[in-house]
C-alpha cells in the first residue's frame, strides 16, 4: 500500500513536472533600484533571482547620475545579481554639443558596467521641437546615438508611448492598473490631450527606428506598448528580427486576452520575450526596509507571475478579470523567458 502511494505521488510529480520557484534561475529584466541599502540582494540570491535595473530619467544630468550611481554601485558590489542600463539627458537636444556630450556620457556609462540605454516615454509624448512638433524616437538627430550604442554592442531599451487604454476614457480601460494610474496621472492620460500624438503615430515612429537600425538590439518595454493584442506584437517580432519585448507591468494584459492564443504566442516567440515587472526598491531611512520591500515583492508579484506562467490552475486576481487560467508553459520556454532571453538581449555574462 505504501509503495502504491509513493508510485502515485511519483506519477503525479512526473506528469506535472512543475519547476521549483526558489531554485529555478530567474531574471527580472525591468526593475528600478534606487537605493544604497543592498540588504535585499541576499533574498534575491536565495531565490535565484537576478535584476536588471533601468535608469529612467530624461532631464537633468545630475539627477541621472544620482540614479546611475545607485545602479552602478549595486552592480559593482553584486555583479552576479544586478545588471543595469543607463540613460541620457534631453537637455540641449538639437543644440551644438549635445551629440558629443551624450556619446561621451554613454561611453563612460558602458565603461562603468551599463549593458544598455533606456529611453523613456517622454520622448514622443512630452519634448517639443522648435516648431512645436513632438520630438519622436525616429528623429534623425538620435541616429548617431543609436549608431554608437550599436558600435559598443549594447542594447537600446525603448519605452515608447503608453498602453492603448491611455487614449480611452477611464471607464473603458481594460485593466484596473491602467485606470487607477491614469486617474492619478492625468498629465499622461492622452484621452484628455487630443492635441498630443496618437498611439499609432508613436508606434510608427518606433517601427521606423527598428527599420532604420537593423543591427541595433532593441528591447521594447511593456510589450512594446502593443499589450492589447498579441497579434500586433507578433507582427513586429516577425518584421524586426532585432526586436524583443519585455513584459513589465503588462502581464495583466495577457490575462484579458484569449488564454490559448496567448499561450501559443509565447511558445512561438519563446526566444524574444523577457520576463520583467517594473518593481521599484527605493532608499529609505528605515534600516532593512529594502529587504522588507523585496520580501513583499517575492511573496506577491514574483510568486503570482510564477503561478500564472508555470501552472494551469484557475487563479484569482483583484482586477477586472476575476478568474483566469495559468499558462502552464513548458519548462524549456520558462527557461528562456525567465532568464536566457534577458542574458542574450543584454549580453549578460554567464
Ligand atoms: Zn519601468
Amino acid at each position: 500500500m505504501r509503495n502504491f502511494v509513493i508510485l502515485c505521488a511519483l506519477l503525479v510529480a512526473g506528469c506535472s513536472q512543475r519547476p521549483d520557484f526558489e531554485s529555478f534561475p530567474k531574471i527580472d529584466a525591468h526593475a528600478h533600484l534606487e537605493t544604497s541599502d543592498d540588504s535585499f540582494v541576499e533574498l534575491l540570491e536565495a531565490n535565484h533571482f537576478g535584476l536588471i535595473s533601468l535608469v529612467t530619467r530624461s532631464v537633468g544630468q545630475a539627477l541621472i547620475e544620482e540614479e546611475f550611481n545607485y545602479a552602478s554601485e549595486l552592480h559593482a558590489a553584486h555583479p552576479g545579481s544586478v545588471a543595469f542600463a543607463t540613460t541620457f539627458s534631453m537637455d540641449g537636444f538639437g543644440a551644438p554639443g549635445w551629440e558629443e556630450r551624450t556619446i561621451e556620457w554613454l561611453g563612460e556609462s558602458f565603461d562603468r558596467g551599463a549593458m544598455g540605454v533606456k529611453v523613456w516615454k517622454d520622448v514622443g509624448m512630452t519634448f517639443l521641437d522648435t516648431d512645436s512638433s513632438y520630438i519622436m524616437i525616429d528623429d534623425e538627430r538620435f541616429d548617431p546615438i543609436w549608431d554608437y550604442i550599436e558600435s559598443r554592442d549594447k542594447t537600446l531599451v525603448t519605452h515608447v508611448g503608453e498602453p492603448v487604454n491611455c487614449w480611452l476614457p477611464l471607464e473603458k480601460m481594460t485593466v484596473r492598473g491602467d485606470s487607477s494610474y491614469f486617474a492619478e496621472n492625468p498629465q499622461y492620460h492622452m484621452y484628455l490631450h487630443p492635441e498630443g500624438p496618437s498611439h499609432g503615430t508613436l508606434m510608427a515612429a518606433r517601427d521606423h527606428l527598428l527599420e532604420k537600425h537593423p543591427g541595433l538590439r532593441v528591447v521594447g518595454c511593456h510589450l512594446g506598448s502593443l499589450e492589447y493584442d498579441v497579434d500586433e506584437q507578433a507582427k513586429r517580432l516577425e518584421k524586426y528580427p532585432n526586436f524583443s519585448l519585455d513584459m513589465a507591468a503588462r502581464i495583466c494584459h495577457f490575462k484579458v486576452q484569449d488564454r490559448d492564443k496567448v499561450r501559443d504566442f509565447i511558445i512561438r516567440y519563446q526566444d524574444r520575450l523577457l520576463y520583467g515587472t517594473d518593481i521599484a526598491v527605493r532608499n529609505s531611512d528605515q534600516p532593512g526596509e529594502s529587504m522588507a520591500r523585496m520580501q513583499e515583492i517575492m511573496d506577491g508579484t514574483y510568486r503570482d507571475d510564477w503561478e500564472y506562467f508555470t501552472t494551469g490552475d484557475t487563479l484569482v486576481q483583484d482586477d477586472m478579470v476575476v478568474y483566469y487560467r495559468g499558462l502552464d508553459l513548458p519548462v524549456e520556454v520558462l527557461k528562456k523567458i525567465y532568464s536566457e532571453n534577458a542574458k542574450h538581449s543584454y549580453r549578460l555574462p554567464g
